[in-house]
């Protein structure tokens, strides 16, 4: 049988070997860290450790890393940490952004798929009383790179706090909370081939309000026995994201190559966001007139993972609030499907997606059998 192709690394990184070993070790030691014995003192040393490396993947302080669940309950604390302020979220952000800042005005985007600026200052002069903004470093379903470091600053002239979702950018670009001017940033072990179920809520300045209430882990900022196999990995893996930049040279060749064919093979392809500044992982495609749910029955027969849009909550294929943002009207945003690569992806990989990809294409178009 031939091996499955997986091209839904913004989904889920595969585990890295490394942090698989890791985490089998740490399974397999039993102190709570917070016992003041040996075996807590250890695992105490296992979480400190693993916070340093967070740390230093986004320039941060370690004290400064509250370790959560994941990318979800960053974002969640990150807002609701700070209560009495309006949040002005843009209207590309995660679903673990906009419905907790639901009922408050959205940040707009351009057709491009970047942040519109000139609309972002407009907000910000109209608004009064506490505020924080929302916008990610990365889009998941676009790659593209918002102007973080800009919208920082006008956040802080108008007074407001600036929270950025480092989610998708992490291990695929350069983050570092300092240099974007954020208060906050959050973070997610398994988009960086770290384990599922942990993530962290950084933060520079105030500390944002516990969710988690009823213990002291976390210096009282996160309560509950802390994930301690799951932490391990991730700092594991993020010590291994440092090396991000020779990975993702060699990923965006492919990429390119990718999105290079798929238009030769079909000249109506379009690619989002391909004029703005994206992760060099993520391509988003639309095939005019073939649905999303078609196309990746069709590439999962086939025997390749390929997401539609942002569908990574129940399985089904939803339609993309990102495209719908960027103007794009719901015929052809259902066309869309997100093919995003690894380090390990192989250049035998991308042809045989392409070649998949085409036949669907030609075969769609074929007129029908008499
Ligand atoms: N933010 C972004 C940009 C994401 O892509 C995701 C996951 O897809 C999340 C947050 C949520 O992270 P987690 O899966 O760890 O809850």
């Amino acid at each position: 049988m031939t091996e499955r192709i997986y091209l839904d690394w913004n989904a889920s990184a595969p585990m890295r070997g490394q942090v698989i070993d890791a985490v089998a070790l740490a399974m397999a030691s039993h102190g709570n860290p917070s016992s003041v014995h040996g075996d807590g003192r250890r695992a105490r040393a296992a979480v400190e450790d693993a916070r340093e490396a967070v740390a230093a993947l986004v320039g941060a302080n370690p004290a400064n890393v509250i370790f959560t669940s994941g990318g979800t309950e960053a974002n969640n604390q990150a807002l609701a940490g700070h209560p009495n302020h309006t949040v002005l979220a843009s209207g590309i952000e995660h679903v673990s952004i906009l419905e907790v800042a639901a009922n408050t005005p959205r940040i707009a985007c351009l057709p491009n798929g970047e942040i519109d600026l000139d609309q972002f200052s407009d907000l910000l002069g109209r608004g009064t009383g506490g505020r924080l903004v929302a916008v990610m470093l990365a889009n998941n379903e676009t790659g593209v790179i918002q102007p973080v470091t800009e919208i920082a600053a006008l956040a802080r002239d108008a007074g407001a706090l600036f929270h950025c979702d480092t989610v998708q950018a992490a291990g695929r670009m350069a983050v570092d909370i300092g240099l974007i001017g954020a208060d906050s940033i959050s973070l997610s072990a398994h988009k960086i081939g770290g384990p599922k179920g942990v993530g962290a809520l950084i933060f520079n300045g105030t500390a944002p309000q516990p969710l988690l209430r009823g213990g002291g882990q976390e210096r009282s900022r996160r309560a509950g026995t802390e994930n301690v196999a799951g932490i391990v990995g991730f700092g594991v893996a993020a010590r291994l994201a440092a090396n991000w930049r020779d990975e993702m040279n060699s990923v965006e060749v492919l990429r390119d190559e990718l999105e290079q064919r798929l238009a030769a093979a079909a000249p109506e392809v379009v690619i989002y966001g391909r004029d703005a500044r994206r992760l060099a992982n993520t391509s988003l495609v639309g095939l005019p007139d073939i649905d999303a749910g078609t196309q990746l029955m069709a590439l999962d027969l086939a025997g390749i993972s390929v997401s539609a849009g942002s569908a990574c909550s129940s399985g089904k294929v939803a339609s993309s609030h990102v495209l719908a943002a960027m103007g794009v009207g719901s015929a052809a945003a259902n066309n869309a499907i997100r093919v995003s690569l690894g380090p390990e992806t192989l250049a035998e990989d991308v042809n045989r997606f392409v070649a998949s990809w085409a036949r669907l294409r030609d075969g769609a178009r074929a007129p029908a059998a008499a």
